[in-house]
């Protein structure tokens, strides 16, 4: 038997709740994996509020991440007692996910705990930290180096933007984090942001073209928050948009892209393919280890996830939240 927080349709919209399941409710898969540890992202949110578009039937595990130890590989990869993380591909999902003390998966979803990391440290990354670590890698590859000029980080008190405050401070780059919560200022010069700026000076940004501002951006509101970043790049300079915490909306014109040589790109932690995701957590693993993610992290229990997923899509949720699912 196994214990998950398992998502029901009822005439009266979505139910969670903890449940016991025999071994027969885990999906098929070629690996077995004793889930220790969980996280709460933004996503996670929106499943376990029953909120539309992200559980595609139900009954389904929510959970979008899970690290845990293999128990048995019927392909040979992986060997029992092996530490594993796996973030996307659609668990939590389409599948059964992490908030679960077993699950089940295919054996090239996952990836290899790096020597020196746990569990814990992987959730504490999870699906946000991988993003932000994507986007980062994202930006680098189209040219934004340490010393171009400030990387504006949007969102930054949530968990993409905190740990992509972190990564970008580790490699260098002078980090400007917007936030709505002028109470979390402390908190993001700590994790090494150089200043930090109010939400609404980026929504003011209403011009096709405003004054040339970023090197770099990374976005994980979207909406008029993307649109004001987006006008204010810099010439050749890169926006990595990972999100939609402040909407889906892009309303804006070319003029960045043709007259400034802007890029514009997209960030999907989901389906980024197996070699991409063990560079990611081989480089987090040595930018951002255990110690630099401790004041970005708290540890709740698979019982709180109801409450924290109200909480994480009210906004207030700071960093990251790391699941214990064997409480
Ligand atoms: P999170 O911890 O809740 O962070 C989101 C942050 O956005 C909040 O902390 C808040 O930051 C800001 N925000 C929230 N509501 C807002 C609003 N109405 N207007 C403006 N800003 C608002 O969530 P997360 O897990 O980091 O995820 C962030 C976003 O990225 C989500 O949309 C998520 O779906 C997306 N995401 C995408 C990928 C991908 O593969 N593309 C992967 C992971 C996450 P401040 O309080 O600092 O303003």
């Amino acid at each position: 038997k196994y214990r998950a927080l398992r998502a029901e349709k009822t005439d009266s919209g979505v139910q969670v709740s903890l449940q016991t399941l025999p071994l027969s409710a885990l999906p098929d898969g070629d690996v077995t994996v004793q889930v220790t540890h969980s996280s709460l992202n933004y996503k996670d949110g929106l499943a376990v509020s029953g909120r539309p578009g992200v559980l595609r039937s139900y009954p389904m595990t929510p959970g979008i991440d899970l690290a845990g130890t293999v128990l048995e590989d019927r392909t040979g990869r992986w060997q029992p007692g092996q530490g594993v993380i796996l973030t996307g591909w659609g668990i939590g999902e389409r599948q059964d996910g992490g908030y679960a003390t077993l699950a089940r998966a295919h054996a090239d979803w996952l990836v290899a705990q790096p020597p020196g990391t746990d569990a814990r440290w992987a959730m504490s990354v999870g699906t946000a930290g991988f993003t932000a670590m994507l986007a980062v890698m994202a930006l680098e590859e189209h040219g934004v180096t340490p010393g171009d000029g400030e990387v504006l980080v949007t969102g930054a008190a949530g968990g993409v933007g905190s740990t992509a405050v972190a990564l970008l401070a580790a490699a260098g780059h002078t980090v400007v984090a917007s936030t709505g919560r002028a109470q979390e200022e402390a908190y993001l010069l700590g994790l090494g942001a150089s200043r930090v700026i109010g939400r609404e000076e980026l929504t003011a940004l209403n011009r096709p073209l405003e004054k040339e501002r970023w090197a770099g951006v990374v976005d994980s509101v979207g909406g008029a928050t993307l649109a004001g970043a987006y006008a204010s790049t810099r010439t050749h300079g890169a926006l990595a948009v990972c999100g939609l915490a402040g909407g889906s909306d892009l309303n804006a014109s070319v003029f960045p892209l043709i007259l400034r040589g802007v890029n514009l790109l997209g960030i999907d932690s989901v389906t980024c393919p197996a070699p991409r995701r063990e560079a990611a957590w081989n480089r987090l693993a040595r930018d951002l280890g255990a110690g630099k993610l401790a004041a970005v992290t708290q540890e709740r229990a698979l019982s709180d996830v109801p409450t924290l997923a109200g909480e994480i899509l009210a906004g207030q949720v700071r960093g990251r939240t790391v699941i214990d699912v064997t409480r």
